[in-house]
């Protein structure tokens, strides 16, 4: 019997399973950019960032954030609980780089005098507007206990991941995150992976993340691989 698709997605699909809880994610071999409007199968790009964002997901859990991933059950799926998502992208930046750089006429790099959180409005229709908190408030979006939190796990996910990837001679530009809500908690749900995040080389400031596919600056397969590399490096 092959399952019910109730979402697909740019870079995954969603299907339900036996089970009303729980979700079955499959990762694409697709990329875009400019939401959706450039489009390009990559063969083997959904196996490298189910992977990597196995591995990093893992790290988070082990290290007191909740979750909605189960466990997965291929190199391109994986199981997940099914949460309500709060429609809201959580971006964090360390340093300068992609629409904020060109927001504010800044240099790529830059560094900021203290991490970022933005909020964007998750709707393709709209091509995910930037929000504020007091928009957030007002629309119903989420209650102001529910940003604080949101905001707060952001910066506990940022100060664990910057140490993870420095680790791999990797800096942490910036990331998106998501959270969905389930039994009166929020989690984190969504991927980690160089699809949603910008990872330097720390000594050649190389890009190893989509700004390979976004820029046309190089092998999107190949540059993903070698972010799983360093991950499983002894
Ligand atoms: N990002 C994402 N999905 C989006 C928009 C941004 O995952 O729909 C990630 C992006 O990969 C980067 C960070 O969020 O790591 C900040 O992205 P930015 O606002 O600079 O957007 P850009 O215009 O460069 O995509």
């Amino acid at each position: 019997m092959t399952n019910e698709l109730i979402y697909s997605g740019k870079a995954k699909d969603l299907f339900k399973t036996e089970n009303e809880d729980e979700l079955l994610v499959v990762y694409k071999d697709q990329a875009t950019a400019l939401n959706g409007k450039r489009k390009e199968m990559f063969p083997g790009k959904g196996e490298l960032n189910c992977n990597i964002s196995t591995i990093i997901f893992d790290y988070l859990i082990k290290n007191g954030i909740k979750t909605h991933v189960i466990k997965n059950i291929s190199e391109h799926e994986q199981l997940i609980k099914k949460t309500e998502v709060i429609p809201l992208e959580v971006v964090l930046r360390n340093r300068v780089s992609g629409s904020l750089a060109r927001k504010f006429d800044l240099i790529d790099g830059e560094t900021l005098e203290t991490p970022i959180i933005e909020f964007y409005f998750k709707s393709d229709k709209l091509d995910d507007p930037f929000i504020n908190d007091s928009q957030v408030l007002a629309l119903g979006i989420a209650t102001q206990s529910e940003i604080d939190y949101v905001k707060n796990q952001a910066l506990k996910i940022n100060d664990l991941l910057v140490k993870f990837f420095a680790d791999k001679q990797l800096d942490l530009i910036d990331f998106k995150l998501e959270f969905g809500r389930l039994d009166n908690e929020i989690i984190l749900v969504d991927e980690f992976s160089p699809d949603n995040c910008r990872l330097w080389d720390q000594t050649s400031h190389n890009s190893l993340d989509k700004d390979i596919f976004r820029q046309k600056k190089g092998d999107l397969v190949e540059t993903y691989q070698k972010v799983l590399d360093r991950l499983t490096a002894k």
